[in-house]
């Protein structure tokens, strides 16, 4: 009905009038004070609205959903809203990277606004009931609090009718004196977070100001309607701020968590848009669904879900439920706050773009009819809590109370024992704080039974040594615990068979984001649980106190050593570059003054250095988790002396980072955070498609994140770009390429690297398993002097030798198979295809390490990688692979793996380098700190990029 009249409403003010081109065309935008030619129908069925409270268009210059607000007039509006009514305040909780506040409002009524602390003590009791004093208590608060509501809009930022829906929510709610809405004053405390993603938007709505037409056009496809490269779902760094909650990389994730961890709410709504041509999907989500999801809270949502649809049913309006949304990752915003035992709620709206589509059928979908599509949302969910309020309280208290009990299921604890690398365990202390986590750090042994780490390995009996830290299930965020530490969850077996029927009859897959995630294997730190710990004793972490002025003691007569276990060593290495030091990286391992030293220290003689070198390592050592320690002799106890060839000298890194269609815009994004804010390094984002024209010359090192298709690739670097990067290479630069980049860099066409995709060499399977072996083999040496010595006479054991080898192929049948024929190579090709349609879409296999490569460096002898999609690499010498996934029986870790992708993956490459000329070529298998958070693997980057030049190429001494 209301379809008529909202059709064609949309007028242009004449270009010129207020401000100019500029402003009429903000995004398809009326210019200022424009309204709609006809009225269309009201947000808000019924209802009588306070004069006083300023309507959204009086502050923002235009009608809501006449177009987009953008950022600014949006806070004013907040402000304008906050002043004028005492149902109202402002709470700035965050600060995004380009400098923009991110606020929540909150309304109640004004009864509830003058105990709002009280309210929020209450709730935090029952959040846990251990400080719930008794039953009457109990009873008394579910009786009065009321519901708690956080409704979050547009965390993606080229989703835009959340933020605009949000603002006429909001006025709504402080401006209605129907019954209706005094009644949700009354019985909520309603928080709205109006824009999660500020930088996003601003970026994707200054993209579509530049892009829009003086006709109007809603051809979907139009690039007004769609942005430039990477529009604006992600953060500044182009992180989806919706897979965040995990970890927590962010400012706006981290401000955001602790203003809800700290209120608690109950009904929690993320509000998002979908493709344009679609209709509108809400709740409940369809299988997998997190197995730590309260199935009292998945039972609200179907609820709160049937009274949505009421709404829109009133309507007339199209929706759908339980179709494409999964809920596996726990990490999306509504999913985390399920976790946290709030209703968790999702919707998607058909993109419209702050303008207008044309839909299949012809009609147009307009910017308001989205917008209305969330405010009728939110309000019927706000209106379920509502009604449903002394239920709701009544089943999370329930929930809280088993939660902090010893009750199953989900028990046990979990142990983790301090880490080599001390500025990583800080950091994950401080994250699991962040997601309000309760910790302890063992003051003395911990004995332990029932025990199981995350590599798979089961024992009966541990002891764990003090300074472990502990985290126990009995406390009140025991799913988010669960869910984000437990090493391995299972999907039902209902949904392995539907998800197998799925990929085997219509080749799709019912898994949308990554199907691992947990956090001790992200980190790469040895996580354990436990049936059973006796007696903990200890204390929950304190933070690191600050160390501003380090004693490294009087100058040393010979330099200063720097342990390479510590992540902080890049920083160190940073500004030691920046300082013009001359950072050198041992290569084998040795002892000096008493100390043991692993394969990464770095070593500063003095003689090579500014004499301002103690100054620096000091402020160095104050500001960082490192551990620098003066040596007075060159001559070591064990191992190479300093003065020697071990310790080779690092180039500082001038480091490109390609950018810009078809490169994947988190993983550029997490590649360039990681260089960019983690360690500090300037690095260049050049344009990949520019790549043939540039200067390399300027940059010894080039990083390729990953692409979905190495042929997008193949689509911007033309042939003789690639053999422009071959010779920059050659010259001496070190180019690295992660995930679908490494496949086009390994594609035979290219002529750069002698990694082959498994794809493409079924036939010499045979030839890559002997090299597997012998890379092995290489690592376990054992050496019979009496074969050795043997001379013509004595008996003779080479002969017996070569009888071993044959009796041990023939025992394992792993004897180098012959060259396969044709009617084989194509059953191999058949298979492989087959095999491939079950590549995994993340999941955490074992890696294992060569210690003794460059690329390991600071890093244990096994790590979990993530990995995902359908290609496998092939490495033999004189490729270099200092990480190799496991062989079949230790592949998975966790996470979704066909025992098809086991099979193909096992023993394949995971990070190579070769030399080529005077520079070398680093092949990772995927983005190795996809999400900003694989600690582990991450390093493997850093040292790409950081020690590369140093170690593994060959530059000329100055002149
Ligand atoms: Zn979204």
């Amino acid at each position: 009905m209301s379809r008529k009249i909202v059709q064609g409403y949309r007028t242009f003010a004449p270009a010129g009038g207020t401000g100019g081109l500029g402003a009429v065309l903000v995004a398809g935008a009326l210019a200022a004070g424009t309204t709609f030619a006809q009225p269309p129908a009201p947000f808000v069925d019924s209802g009588t609205l306070d004069p006083e409270i300023p309507t959204p268009e009086s502050v923002i210059g235009h009608a809501v959903g006449a177009t987009a607000v953008r950022y600014d007039p949006l806070v004013k509006y907040l402000n304008a809203l906050a002043d004028a009514s005492d149902l109202v305040t402002l709470t700035p909780y965050a600060r995004s990277h380009e400098g923009r506040t991110l606020y929540y409002l909150t309304i109640t009524s004004p009864a509830n606004h003058a105990r709002l602390q009280a309210i929020k003590a209450d709730n935090a009791k029952l959040a846990d009931p251990r400080t719930l004093r008794n039953a009457a208590e109990a009873d008394r608060i579910v009786e009065t609090l009321p519901g708690v509501a956080w409704m979050a809009y547009a965390i993606h930022g080229d989703e835009l009718s959340s933020t605009d829906a949000a603002m006429q929510v909001a006025y709504q709610l402080a401006a209605g004196t129907d019954a209706a809405t005094r009644t949700l004053r009354e019985r909520l405390v309603i928080h709205i977070d109006p824009l999660m993603n500020p930088d996003g938007r601003e970026r994707y709505l200054a993209q579509l100001q530049t892009l829009q037409g003086k006709v109007e056009n809603p051809d979907y496809q139009a690039m007004q309607h769609g942005g430039l490269w990477s529009a604006g779902r992600g953060n500044h760094y182009l992180f989806d701020l919706n897979r965040d909650w995990l970890m927590q990389v962010h400012p706006e994730t981290r401000g955001r968590a602790e203003a809800i961890l700290a209120w608690n709410p109950h009904l929690v709504v993320d509000s998002h848009e979908m493709g344009g041509l679609d209709t509108y999907l809400f709740d409940p989500p369809r299988e997998p669904i997190n197995i730590h999801l309260a199935p009292r809270t998945l039972e609200w949502r179907r609820r709160f879900s049937g009274d949505q649809a009421a709404a829109f049913d009133r309507h007339g309006w199209s929706y759908y439920t339980r179709e494409w949304y999964e809920e596996w990752y726990p990490g999306y915003t509504n999913a985390w706050a399920g976790m946290i035992g709030a209703i968790g709620i999702l919707y998607e709206q058909a993109a419209v773009n702050a303008a207008s589509i044309k839909q299949a059928t012809g009609r147009t979908l307009t910017y308001r009819e989205a917008v209305h599509h969330h405010v009728v949302s939110s309000m019927a969910n706000l209106t379920s809590l509502a009604n449903n309020r002394r239920a709701v309280l009544s089943d999370y208290l329930a929930d809280r109370r088993w939660a902090v009990s010893g009750e199953g299921p989900s028990t046990g604890t979990f142990l983790l024992p301090p880490a080599a690398d001390r500025a990583k365990q800080a950091r994950f202390v401080e994250l699991l704080g962040r997601q309000g986590l309760e910790l302890t750090i063992a003051e003395a042994v911990i004995e332990a039974t029932g025990v199981i780490d995350m590599w798979g390995n089961r024992r009966e009996t541990a002891t764990f040594e003090p300074g472990t830290l502990v985290i126990e299930s009995a406390q009140p965020q025991r799913r988010l615990l669960h869910a984000i530490l437990g090493f391995d969850p299972h999907m039902t077996d209902a949904f392995l068979t539907e998800e197998r029927t799925e990929l085997e009859s219509r080749r799709s897959s019912r898994i949308y984001d990554t199907t691992a995630w947990n956090l001790p294997m992200a980190y790469g730190l040895e996580g354990y649980w436990a049936e059973g710990v006796d007696g903990v004793r200890g204390a929950p972490p304190q933070p690191e106190p600050d160390r501003p002025d380090v004693d490294l003691g009087p100058p040393p007569a010979y330099g200063y050593l720097i342990d390479g276990r510590d992540s902080d060593v890049y920083r160190a290495l940073v500004v030691l570059l920046e300082s013009d030091c001359k950072p050198r990286v041992a290569d084998k391992p040795f002892s000096i003054a008493d100390h043991a030293y692993e394969r990464g220290t770095v070593l500063l003689r003095r003689h090579e250095n500014p004499e301002s070198l103690p100054r620096i390592l000091r402020g160095i050592a104050g500001d960082l988790n490192i551990d620098v320690r003066p040596v007075d002799t060159a001559l070591s106890e064990k191992g190479p002396d300093l003065g020697g060839q071990r310790f080779h000298l690092l180039h500082p890194p001038r480091v490109a980072i390609a950018s810009q269609w078809p490169v994947a815009t988190t993983s550029f994004g997490s590649t360039w955070y990681l260089f960019d804010q983690r360690i500090g390094l300037r690095v260049s984002p050049v344009n990949v498609q520019r790549l043939g024209a540039i200067d390399l010359r300027k940059y010894n090192v080039l990083v390729l994140p990953h692409v979905w298709s190495p042929g997008l690739l193949g689509g911007v670097l033309d042939e003789s770009t690639v053999k422009r990067i071959k010779r920059w290479v050659e010259a001496g630069g070190t180019l690295v390429a992660l995930g679908g980049a490494a496949a086009f860099v390994a594609d035979e066409q290219r002529d750069l690297s002698g990694v082959r995709l498994k794809r493409n060499v079924l036939d010499e399977l045979a030839v890559y398993e002997e090299a597997v072996e012998r890379e092995r083999a290489a690592r376990e040496i054992t050496v019979d002097p009496a074969t050795v010595w043997s001379r013509p006479g004595t008996s003779s054991p080479q002969a017996e030798a070569d009888d071993d080898a044959d009796d041990e192929a023939d025992a394992t049948g792993e004897k180098p198979k012959p060259p396969a024929s044709d009617s084989d190579s194509e059953a191999l090709k058949r298979a492989d295809e087959w095999h491939r349609l079950f590549a995994p879409q993340g999941a955490f296999v074992t890696a294992t390490l060569d210690p003794e490569h460059w690329l390991s460096f600071g890093l244990p002898e096994r790590v979990p990688v993530l990995i995902g999609g359908g290609f496998a690499y092939m490495s033999r010498y004189p490729v270099r692979t200092p990480v190799r996934l496991a062989d079949e029986d230790h592949l998975r870790l966790s996470g979704l793996l066909w025992p098809e992708a086991r099979q193909r993956l096992a023993d394949t490459a995971y990070a190579t380098v070769e030399s080529v000329g005077r520079g070398q070529i680093v092949l990772i298998a995927s983005d190795p700190f996809f999400r900003g958070y694989l600690e582990g693997s991450g390093r493997l980057l850093l040292n790409a990029v950081i020690l590369g030049p140093g170690m593994g190429t060959s530059q000329p001494v100055p002149w």
